[in-house]
């Protein structure tokens, strides 16, 4: 995770990661077949259910096609036999239509909207200009979560690889070591999102648990002043609002490239942006094998501060009227 280092200039690790995207990313929504209807082969069309192996399968990778090239080449082999030695074309025609029936309608349109986001955002990439072309389309994005009115999802245009690898490749291994308790070790999906503070933009960020296990966040600048995040204790859902200790208070101040790994359930706001813009990456990793466990183990979390606090004074009390037990005697 070198490229946040950068990130006092204008290119974000994200941009940079687009130029260096297969060309399936590239690939217009104007395709270069016109578009498959199922009745051009009538509805009875169909695939094998065992593949034949002996079949060696074109090659489609050179073709602008609505799905990625490989589900093609693999596809090829369930093709009825009498397929097999027609032209590209036909093929991919074919079986563009099963795809299609297989995948429903919303899934599709989702599909249709993520090649447009990539061709309006591939080559001027920021949370500026994809604002300016929500505003003129007025497509209604997902804000990023409840409480920031500026940003944007990253998953939903085409960064998932991206953020995977970052979760698996670097989140893992920190916090499968330091935040094991809490689901650090089984992360297996997120939530990723940019936020922009300062003028003309959200200014703080109240006080709040995030809906992750695990949560990166990363500055990438630029200029400004305040912005400090304030942490207050982990709690579980019973705890939530209950008092800080004087030991939990940690502030910390951001430095753009600079990032902060700390459990979603690690209470914490952000003070006013006092001046100039500042941009973050957040991503959101959660386990859901952590999420299961907790909906059976409710009376006592070994991660909140709380919870371990009430043990203790239990233990105390128990070791005092032990003691005053003993006393009688
Ligand atoms: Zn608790």
């Amino acid at each position: 995770m070198s490229h946040p280092q950068n990130g006092s200039s204008d290119r974000t690790p994200f941009l940079h990661h687009h130029h260096h995207h297969p060309p399936t990313v590239s690939n217009g929504h104007v395709p270069a077949l016109p578009p498959p209807t199922l009745s051009s082969y009538g509805l009875n069309s169909t695939l094998l259910t065992s593949p034949q192996r002996d079949h060696n399968p074109d090659n489609y990778d050179d073709m602008r096609l609505e799905f990625n090239h490989l589900i093609f080449s693999s596809l090829e082999q369930y093709l009825p036999p009498h397929l097999l030695n027609r032209s590209r074309d036909e093929k991919a025609n074919y079986m563009t239509s099963i795809l299609h029936r297989y995948l429903p309608e919303s899934e599709r349109i989702r599909i249709q909207k993520h090649k447009e986001y990539r061709q309006k955002i591939i080559s001027n990439f920021t949370v500026d200009h994809f604002e300016r072309w929500v505003n003129q389309t007025k497509f209604r994005i997902m804000r990023p979560n409840t409480m920031n009115q500026y940003g944007a999802v990253l998953d939903d245009f085409g960064m998932e690889t991206m953020l995977d690898r970052l979760m698996n490749d670097f989140i893992l291994p920190i916090s499968r070591v330091f935040f094991a308790e809490v689901g650090g070790s089984t992360l297996d999906s997120h939530h990723g999102f940019v936020v922009e503070y300062g003028t003309n933009r959200d200014v703080e960020l109240g006080f709040h648990v995030d809906d992750s296990e695990i949560t990166l966040n990363i500055c990438l600048g630029k200029e400004f002043s305040g912005g400090e995040l304030f942490f207050r204790g982990v709690r579980c859902d019973e705890h939530v609002n209950t008092e800080t200790q004087s030991e939990e208070i940690f502030d910390y101040s951001h430095v753009p490239g600079r990032a902060v790994l700390h459990r979603g359930r690690h209470r914490h706001g952000a003070r006013p942006t006092t001046s100039g813009h500042r941009l973050n990456l957040i991503l959101w990793c959660r386990s859901s094998a952590f999420r299961e466990m907790r909906r059976y183990q409710r009376n006592f979390s070994s991660w909140c501060g709380e919870c371990r606090r009430k043990k203790k004074e239990r233990e105390r009390l128990s070791i005092a009227a032990t003691k005053q037990e003993l006393l009688r005697l």
